[in-house]
């Protein structure tokens, strides 16, 4: 049973573009590190006497903090999907070496273990 890496590969590369536009709603790149993105800051240049605005951008900001932080995580998993696609280690469980399970594959295209080892 041989893996067909193409479709995954194409399955990862369409999910790093989905994640990608996601992450340009809520974050940038941050400029000292091209591989980390952050959160667009809050505005904080609003009149403190407009209380309520300050605080809706306070929580607007933690939101985005909190979706920025689930992107980006998932983000690095594609990331080291490819790389091991690259590597030619794409598939092979990390714990045991076996193949991974093609139905774990197609549920999560990144998945580094079989289903014995999988969390
Ligand atoms: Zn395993």
């Amino acid at each position: 049973m041989t893996l067909n890496i193409e479709h995954y590969q194409k399955k990862l590369l369409e999910e790093k573009a989905r994640l990608l536009r996601e992450l340009k709603d809520v974050g940038r790149i941050n400029p000292d590190n091209e591989n980390d993105w952050e959160p667009v800051a809050a505005n904080l240049n609003i009149d403190p006497a407009e209380e309520e605005e300050r605080a809706e951008e306070i929580s607007d900001f933690e939101n985005r903090s909190a979706v920025e932080f689930e992107l980006e995580k998932r983000f690095n998993e594609i990331e080291r999907a490819l790389e091991r696609i690259e590597k030619g280690t794409y598939g092979v469980c990390s714990v045991c070496q076996k193949q991974i399970e093609e139905d774990r594959l197609e549920a999560n295209y990144s998945a580094e273990t079989c289903k014995t080892h999988k969390g």
